[in-house]
């Protein structure tokens, strides 16, 4: 194994051929997308040059937060409770939104643990709609590797499918836990649906790839891709599942995929509608620092 391979770093730059998850060279392509002979990872390919922010303006924010946020504020409640399960409503709880947006998600932190300090990172040191501002503590991204704030859990919704280099992002967040600190990710994976329509249908495997995988959606991961990412940034999983999570209405799904046949219209609120039974979409994991890494 060569130095590349033993990092992950920086695969992209080092070796487009390669996946960067995993360093194997089996990459299959179709269309903007390549999936991992080995880890088996989706990737957008070839791959962009860096992260992009989601939004670029407030109007662009709030068009994606009005019909988000009843969604986020349950889902956010959610994770919270799966992530800090024991602790009590009185923790002085150090927390950390990574890539947080809007700042929603500080909100939901400070009505579940009142005397919590929320911290807000994003790409975009302009994200926070000014109404949730006031719920988080702003760091600037440039500056957040040599920030000296350390934290007692960081939470990654929906964000770990947008970073270029995860690994390396995952490494510098498990360097600024604190003792027993741990790291929560929520993020797409390649559930039944991707090998069905792969197996039956090119026409709809394209539309769900368009639908789901682009220069935002940088990569859909499977539970081997998930599982080497993290045990490559040195931490270890202490709870994991598969949850249905959505953050906008069924239409908003179908639209992306360019799905307009009534038929396929029909199927697909009906599996939307019982996706809690049978559309579990994503990853959702509890981290910790693995004991070789302390
Ligand atoms: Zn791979």
């Amino acid at each position: 194994m060569n130095q590349t391979e033993q990092t992950g770093d920086a695969y992209v730059a080092r070796d487009p051929q390669r996946c960067k998850i995993c360093g194997h060279r089996e990459l299959a392509v179709t269309a903007h997308t390549a999936r991992c002979g080995n880890c088996g990872v989706l990737l957008y390919y070839p791959y962009p040059a860096a992260s992009l922010p989601c939004f670029t303006s407030e109007q662009e924010a709030i068009e994606w937060y009005a019909p988000s946020a009843a969604y986020n504020h349950v889902n956010f409640t959610r994770m919270l409770r799966y992530a800090t399960d024991g602790q009590p409503m009185t923790a002085p709880l150090a927390i950390l939104d990574y890539g947080g947006g809007g700042g929603q998600f500080a909100l939901v932190c400070k009505s579940l643990f009142p005397r919590s300090t929320v911290y807000l990172v994003d790409i975009n040191d302009n994200s926070a709609l000014k109404e949730w501002a006031p719920f988080s503590r702003r760091l600037a991204f440039a500056e957040f590797p040599a920030d000296p704030t350390r934290f007692d859990f960081i939470f990654l919704n929906d964000v770990f499918e947008h970073m270029d280099d995860p690994i390396s992002a995952l490494r510098l967040l498990a360097g600024k836990l604190n003792d027993g600190g741990r790291i929560f990710i929520d993020t797409p994976r390649q559930f039944w649906i991707y090998p069905l329509t792969r197996l039956l249908s090119r026409r709809l495997h394209l539309k769900l790839l368009k639908g789901t995988v682009s220069h935002m959606h940088l990569q859909i991961w499977s539970k081997r891709a998930f599982g080497i990412a993290t045990a490559r940034a040195g931490l270890r999983a202490i709870k994991m599942g598969y949850w249905a999570e959505f953050t906008m209405p069924c239409d908003y799904y179908l639209k992306n995929m360019g799905i307009t046949s009534p038929a396929l219209r029909v199927a697909g609120h009906a599996m939307y509608a019982a996706a809690r039974f049978i559309l579990r979409n994503k990853i959702a994991c509890v981290l910790a620092i693995s004991s070789g890494s302390e």
